[in-house]
């Protein structure tokens, strides 16, 4: 038993990134930067997060046996997060292809691949990573009925923490099972259509609505402004640290991983979202995702 902080359950994608001068529009081609291929995807992203910041961390997710899939586990072994769960083969590994104009906007087809073969029997037969982790992180990249399955096979004593990205309605069960349910305000206004709930327009408010779903916690990120973090006591804002944003690609990511691991080493929800903004904040001041994680001891070093 606990021999992980977290276990992250999810996507790991190959992102393909080329810039362009103008996104093609239908029947059009256009040229493009050399590419550039990064390792991605919000599962993987989490557990390279959370073990660079010293979690014992375990990655379940599926990639297909192929050289973006060999690229994916070498970005998890060398950040030291155990590998034994990610499954190989069965389709190609999820691909992102990216083309960002000049202004900084993009356009992305993901082609899920080898995620979209993650499957509840997946997660059945990694019932030993689920009874040896503290905490679980899931998010939306992979089928509804995986993470349904994840949500139900936690150790006892263990805790959920979930982030519905991409945004989508969640079952009651998946609901009642998180702590925290980690939204920002796109997802946290789908969550709430998706109940047949109000959609109101404060933070604290989403978060009251979000809260009568069944969550025993609920934590709105808000950007540059920090997080709310909100219990059936009551809510509080927890301020960001002033940093120079260069990109704030898979900043949610390392929120959620940070806030996940220091929930499962005993901080409380308040403490861990103190961290988590921090963490958040040295990963938009660097390019990229991944490459824009800081280590446990950067974080130590930020003033604020
Ligand atoms: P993503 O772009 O990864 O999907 P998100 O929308 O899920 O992100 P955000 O609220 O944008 O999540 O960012 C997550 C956390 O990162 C915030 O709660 C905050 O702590 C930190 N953060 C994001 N942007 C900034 C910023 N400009 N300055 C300081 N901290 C930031």
């Amino acid at each position: 038993m606990d021999e992980y902080d977290l276990l992250v359950v999810g996507s790991a994608n190959a992102d393909l990134v080329t810039a362009v001068t103008r996104r093609p529009g239908a029947g059009e081609t256009v040229l493009g930067s050399d590419l550039a291929v990064h390792p991605g995807g919000k599962g993987a992203n989490q557990a390279v997060a959370a073990a660079r910041l010293g979690a014992r961390t375990a990655l379940l997710a599926r990639v297909g046996d192929d050289a973006y899939g060999r690229l994916l586990l070498d970005a998890q072994e060398s950040a030291g997060v155990d590998t034994a769960g990610v499954l190989v083969g069965g389709a190609p590994t999820g691909v992102a292809l990216i083309t960002v104009d000049p202004s900084g906007d993009n356009s992305i087809v993901v082609a899920p691949g080898a995620n979209a073969r993650l499957t509840p029997a997946d997660v059945r037969a990694a019932r030993g990573l689920f009874e040896a982790a503290r905490v679980v992180s899931l998010q939306l990249e992979i089928p509804l009925e995986t993470v349904a399955e994840a949500a139900g096979a936690l150790a006892p004593g263990a805790r959920l923490v979930l982030n519905p990205s991409p945004p989508a309605p969640l079952p009651p069960e998946v609901l009642e099972a998180c702590d925290p349910l980690i939204v920002n305000e796109h997802e946290a206004r789908v969550v709430l259509e998706g109940a047949g709930a109000r959609v109101p327009d404060a933070p604290e408010e989403w978060a009251r609505g979000l809260l009568a779903l069944g969550p025993r916690s609920v934590v709105v990120t808000l950007g540059a402004e920090g997080a709310l973090v909100a219990t059936a006591e009551g809510g509080e804002r927890v301020p960001s640290v002033k940093v120079d944003a260069v990109d704030t690609t898979g900043a949610g990511d390392a929120f959620t991983a940070a806030l996940a691991w220091r929930l499962g080493v005993g901080d409380d929800l308040v403490t861990a979202a103190r961290y988590a903004v921090r963490v958040g904040a040295l990963a938009v001041t660097r390019a990229g995702a991944q490459a824009s994680y800081p280590t446990g001891a950067e974080v130590a070093g930020l003033g604020g």
